[in-house]
C-alpha cells in the first residue's frame, strides 16, 4: 500500500487567467471528486473585478514585508494553508500571450514536480533561479510547479491533456520516462539592457546574439508593469523525467 498523495490545484493567482479551474471543471466532469484533490482559487478578489491583480501581482507577493497589498496579505494566508495541508504537489496554473505553447516553470528541480511533468506533453521546463523566485508560489514551497499555457492553443484537448496528468499522477500510474529540454533562468531581460530594435527581435526559447535564451518575451503581462521584458536563460540541456 502506498501513502496517498493529496494534490492541490490552485487557480487563477491572476484574476484574469481560467486555466485552473477549467483543468478543475475539467475533474469534477469526471467523477474524479477524489479528496485527494484539493482546489482553491487564489487571487478571489482579482477574479472578480476581472483583472490579473488589484494591488501587487500575487504570483510576485510571497515572502514580502510589510505586508501591506491585498496580494501580499493574500499569498501569506496561500503559503499558511499550504504547508499546514503538506501536499504532495501545488500545481500552479497560468495561460500567457507570449508564444511558447506549453511549458513548465519550476524552481530547483524537485521529484514531484519533475515526475509530474513526465505525465504530461510538455518538453520545456524553465528552473527559476533568479531572485524573482523568492516572492512566487515555486520559490516558496519546494513541491510546488507553475504551468503555463499559450491562450491561443488552449483546446479541449489541452484542458483534457492535463487532467489526465493530474490523475495520473495522483495514482502513480506507471509512464515511459522522457527527455526534456531544461533552462536555467539567473537573469531578468531589463529594457535598459536591450534595444528597441532588439527587443522586436527576441524569441522564446531561441539563442539571442549568442548570449541568452529568452523566456517569455513578447506581448506578455510583464511589459507594461515591470522593468523587464521577460527572463534570460544561460543555460539549456536536456533531462530526463
Ligand atoms: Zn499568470
Amino acid at each position: 500500500m502506498s501513502v496517498m498523495k493529496r494534490i492541490l490545484i490552485l487557480a487563477q493567482q491572476h484574476g484574469n487567467e481560467p486555466l485552473g479551474r477549467l483543468i478543475y471543471t475539467e475533474l469534477k466532469k469526471r467523477g474524479e471528486q477524489s479528496p485527494q484533490i484539493e482546489y482553491m482559487v487564489a487571487n478571489p478578489k482579482a477574479v472578480r473585478q476581472k483583472v490579473r491583480y488589484t494591488e501587487s501581482d500575487l504570483n510576485r507577493s510571497f515572502n514580502c514585508r510589510p505586508r501591506d497589498t491585498y496580494e501580499k496579505r493574500r499569498a501569506h494566508t496561500i503559503l499558511q494553508k499550504i504547508k499546514m495541508r503538506n501536499y504532495a504537489l501545488v500545481l500552479d496554473f497560468h495561460t500567457t500571450n507570449c508564444e511558447v505553447g506549453s511549458m513548465a516553470l519550476v524552481h530547483g528541480l524537485n521529484h514531484e514536480a519533475m515526475n509530474f511533468i513526465g505525465y504530461t506533453t510538455i518538453t520545456k521546463v524553465v528552473d527559476m533561479q533568479n531572485d524573482i523566485a523568492s516572492h512566487s508560489l515555486i520559490g516558496s514551497y519546494p513541491n510546488s510547479i507553475s504551468i503555463e499555457v499559450e491562450n491561443k492553443t488552449i483546446s479541449d484537448s489541452i484542458i483534457k491533456g492535463l487532467a489526465d496528468a493530474v490523475i495520473n499522477f495522483l495514482h502513480n500510474k506507471p509512464r515511459k520516462s522522457k527527455q526534456v529540454k531544461l533552462y536555467t533562468v539567473t537573469e531578468l531581460i531589463t529594457k535598459k539592457s536591450i534595444s528597441i530594435v532588439d527587443q522586436k527581435r527576441l524569441q522564446n526559447f531561441v539563442k539571442f546574439n549568442d548570449q541568452y535564451y529568452p523566456i517569455l518575451v513578447g506581448n506578455n503581462s510583464y511589459k507594461k508593469q515591470t522593468h523587464y521584458l521577460g527572463f534570460a536563460a544561460n543555460n539549456k540541456r536536456g533531462y530526463t523525467v
